[in-house]
């Protein structure tokens, strides 16, 4: 089968699902950026009569992770034109149209039983060959496949795009074992060709490589941390700018990725260990309690740092 990408979905319109709509929409493919509805009405839409029935609240969370890209620094869009080509809606109301498209990426929270009930629901809509991927920072791609129809299967594998996706090069393929080679081989030369990235293809295993080897440095770094006193400060000075390492500042990195981000990800590969290897693998109780209390990092304005 000779596929082609002519038009693209991504399901999840946060930190990375919005990043990655930009993306594509820099390079010319049209987007549709859907998300879940709203539990219930702001103050806004409850003060202009809206309804949950109206568009403008079911789409509300794609809607507005679009105007956040003309604010976000680094810029995500390489003109402001581009963002005619990303269309908002919801995981409710839109899913047929993902009978159209050629590539599905989810982009949802990073929680395996919350993205195989999407999955049911795309694999009851979408057209034979079109190719389903997701941007997992470390859960099983052969996990997600289980109970899927051949075809999904065919068509499925991880593709792991870095914070923020118009600036990181690094795109991670991860096949499952029902991925059919052509469809790897497409999407190798898709990421490198048009998307720009350079590919590097992980084994399926917990976190795969480059968050594997990530969440491990970064929790011996902090148990150092704790253990020795050096505060947050001095960690950004020698892991950042000062040796050459402009935008890789340990804690600035961890706000940019979000901090709940950081936990589901640990905490994915300690589930999938055992003894020693684990212990290093457990997030410290104050990364919980900053999570409880909403620091999150630059997305909720406070995670680390204060966002300016
Ligand atoms: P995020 O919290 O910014 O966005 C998650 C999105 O999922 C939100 O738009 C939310 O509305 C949606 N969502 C929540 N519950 C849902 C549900 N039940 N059904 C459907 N959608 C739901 O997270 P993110 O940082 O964009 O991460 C998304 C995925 O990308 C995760 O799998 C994450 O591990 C992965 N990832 C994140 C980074 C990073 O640096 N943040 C990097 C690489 C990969």
């Amino acid at each position: 089968m000779a596929y082609q990408i002519r038009k693209a979905a991504v399901l999840g319109s946060g930190v990375m699902g919005s990043g990655i709509a930009a993306h594509l929409a820099n390079i010319g493919i049209p987007v549709l950026l859907l998300d879940i509805v709203p539990r219930e009405l702001s103050k806004e839409e409850q003060a202009k009569g809206f309804t949950m029935e109206d568009s403008v609240v079911r789409n509300r969370l794609a809607t507005g992770s679009i105007q956040k890209l003309l604010k976000q620094k680094p810029a995500p869009l390489t003109a402001k034109k581009n963002l005619q080509l990303i269309t908002p809606g919801n995981l409710e109301d839109d899913l047929d149209k993902l009978k159209d498209i050629d590539w599905i990426i989810e982009v949802i929270v990073e929680n395996l039983d919350v993205k195989k009930s999407l999955y049911e629901k795309i694999d009851s809509v979408r057209k034979d060959g079109t190719i389903i991927s997701s941007n997992t920072s470390g859960i099983s791609i052969n996990a997600m496949v289980e109970g899927r129809s051949e075809d999904f299967g065919k068509h499925f594998l991880g593709t792991h795009f870095f914070n923020p996706p118009r600036y990181l090069k690094l795109l991670e393929i991860i096949p499952a074992t029902t991925t059919a080679p052509e469809v790897v081989e497409f999407m190798t030369a898709f990421g490198e060709n048009r998307l720009g990235k350079g590919v590097v293809i992980a084994k399926d295993t917990p976190n795969f490589i480059a968050n594997r080897i990530g969440t491990y440095g970064l929790l011996v770094t902090l148990r150092e941390m704790m253990a020795r006193g050096y505060s947050i400060g001095e960690v950004d000075s020698v892991t950042g700018p000062l040796i050459g390492r402009p935008k890789s500042a340990t804690f600035r990195t961890l706000d940019v990725v979000g901090l709940d981000t950081f936990m589901h990800v640990s905490k994915n590969v300690h589930d999938q260990t055992s003894g020693e290897e684990q212990k290093v693998f457990e997030a410290p109780e104050f990364m919980t309690k900053m999570v409880q209390n909403g620091w999150l990092g630059a997305k909720s304005g406070q995670g680390f740092f204060l966002k300016k």
